[in-house]
């Protein structure tokens, strides 16, 4: 059987594992290792706080490994997984789809959404759960004519605890992530290698003949006759990159920002994150606690069942790009517009439900979905292969957007790399 090693175990990784074993024999690269939920409780963090022990971000991943953050130049937090199940263990389960972009391209997604929603349960029935502020700024959305909706959330959520941990790992297996597809790919006879980082993809003469990965000291050679790069929006441009095969710097990752405030024993830390969305142009608002500013950003000094956040996501331009381990990501004029008019109608929302502008704090500027430097064209419609790339090497994840969502990006995600493990079943 022909042989494909498929990079990175996330939404992408693991949905073309799945779908491509069988017609070849499969092996899952994968940098970080079995995932692991974060163990620690939150009173616990609280008392690290105080003692100035956490002080920068990227010290998560002492804590708790499965979590990466890196900074950009400019100083902006990016959030990712490194584990089974990349950062879809870390997502907060929102199921949308947003495929606009790629139907103006030409490109019909429908038979893969269509299969998605026949596998993976989605739930929107969690409004009794909410608690009583959440419920109040949701009828404050509304009285602002923002027409917010409940989030579709991927998983058993009838069973959910309302624990608030989603970002940390669901304890309760309630949430769907992508470790459920990897054990589908496994249990019909693929390999799992776990902390074998990728290190570049070795070809000649148009054709990928396998991947350098690394083990330890030791690196270690996978000949291949198919190639898919599901690295992560970040991670697959550095293997193209290290590869000698150059992306575009139209770099997006949905800038995150929280406004939040003081409200005595609201408990939004206890509470299922993000359980509604107001859509406006160019941002969405909802609640979430956002546990990242709590951890490390000192303007976080409440308790935290007292803090109640509105994140605002931002679709950024395409617009930045890698070079090693430096990631460039400026704020664009019209991205800062966008955040000052979504802080501007967060003011307004916490007005409405008594708090002054003057009580508001910020969190730490932090994004968590990368993507856009291979986008597809409408010549690549079809093939969804870019000329540059040897013919049997392939992209399955956010690299091929061809804009910010500025939404949850896995559905999306899944369906594409439905698509292009299709496509390579049929050329192989
Ligand atoms: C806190 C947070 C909450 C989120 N919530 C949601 C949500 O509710 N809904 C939603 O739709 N989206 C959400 N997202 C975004 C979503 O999780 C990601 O966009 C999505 O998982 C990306 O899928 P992917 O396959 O491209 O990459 P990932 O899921 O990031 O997977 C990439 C994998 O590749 C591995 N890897 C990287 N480099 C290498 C290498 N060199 N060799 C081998 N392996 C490598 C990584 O370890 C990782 O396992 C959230 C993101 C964050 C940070
Ligand atoms: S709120 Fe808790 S139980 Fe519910 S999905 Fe999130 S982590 Fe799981």
């Amino acid at each position: 059987m022909n042989r494909a090693v498929v990079i990175g175990s996330g939404a992408g990784g693991a949905m073309c594992a799945r779908e491509l074993q069988g017609k070849y024999q499969v092996t899952v690269l994968e940098a970080g290792r079995e995932f692991r939920p974060f163990g620690l409780n939150l009173g616990l963090i609280t008392k690290l706080r105080k003692t100035g022990l956490l002080f920068d971000a990227r010290e998560i991943e002492w804590l708790f490994p499965a979590m990466r953050i890196q900074r950009t130049d400019a100083g902006m937090l990016v959030v990712s997984g490194r584990a089974t199940g990349g950062t879809t263990t870390l997502s907060t389960g929102n199921a949308l789809r947003f495929d606009g972009a790629l139907k103006e391209l030409g490109i019909d997604l429908d038979e893969e959404f269509a299969g998605l929603s026949r596998e993976i349960p989605v739930f929107s029935g969690h409004q009794k759960t909410w608690r009583p502020l959440t419920t109040r700024f949701f009828s404050i959305c509304r009285e602002m004519g923002l027409d917010p909706q409940p989030m579709p959330k991927m998983g058993d959520y009838a069973h959910c605890r309302g624990c608030g941990r989603c970002v940390l790992g669901c304890p309760s297996g309630v949430k769907w992530d992508s470790r459920r597809l990897l054990d589908q790919a496994r249990h019909k006879g693929a390999r799992l290698l776990t902390s074998h980082p990728a290190v570049r993809v070795v070809h000649d003469q148009g054709r990928a003949r396998g991947v350098l990965a690394r083990h330890g000291a030791h690196g270690k050679w996978f000949p291949a006759d198919l190639v898919v790069l599901a690295a992560g929006g970040l991670g697959t441009p550095r293997i193209l990159q290290d590869s000698g095969i150059g992306c575009d710097d139209s770099l997006f990752v949905d800038p995150v920002l929280c406004v939040a405030a003081e409200m005595k024993d609201c408990r939004q830390d206890r509470e299922l994150p993000m359980p509604f969305a107001a859509q406006m142009d160019g941002f969405i608002i909802s609640p979430y606690f956002d546990l990242l500013s709590f951890f490390f950003n000192r303007e976080w000094r409440h308790k935290a069942g007292s803090i109640y956040s509105l994140m605002i996501k931002l679709a950024d331009e395409s617009q930045g790009g890698i070079s090693g381990k430096r990631i460039r990501k400026p704020l664009t004029a019209r991205d800062r517009e966008r955040l000052e008019r979504a802080a501007a109608a967060c003011a307004e929302m916490f007005q409405r439900a008594g708090v002054d502008k003057g009580r508001l704090f910020f969190g730490t500027l932090n994004a968590g979905h990368p993507g856009g430097m291979l986008p597809l064209t409408a010549a690549q419609a079809r093939t969804f292969h870019d000329p540059r790339l040897p013919e049997n090497l392939f992209v399955a994840d956010a690299s091929l957007f061809p804009a910010s969502l500025g939404n949850p990006p896995i559905l999306t995600i899944l369906a594409i790399a439905k698509r292009v493990a299709r496509i390579c079943c049929q050329a192989g």
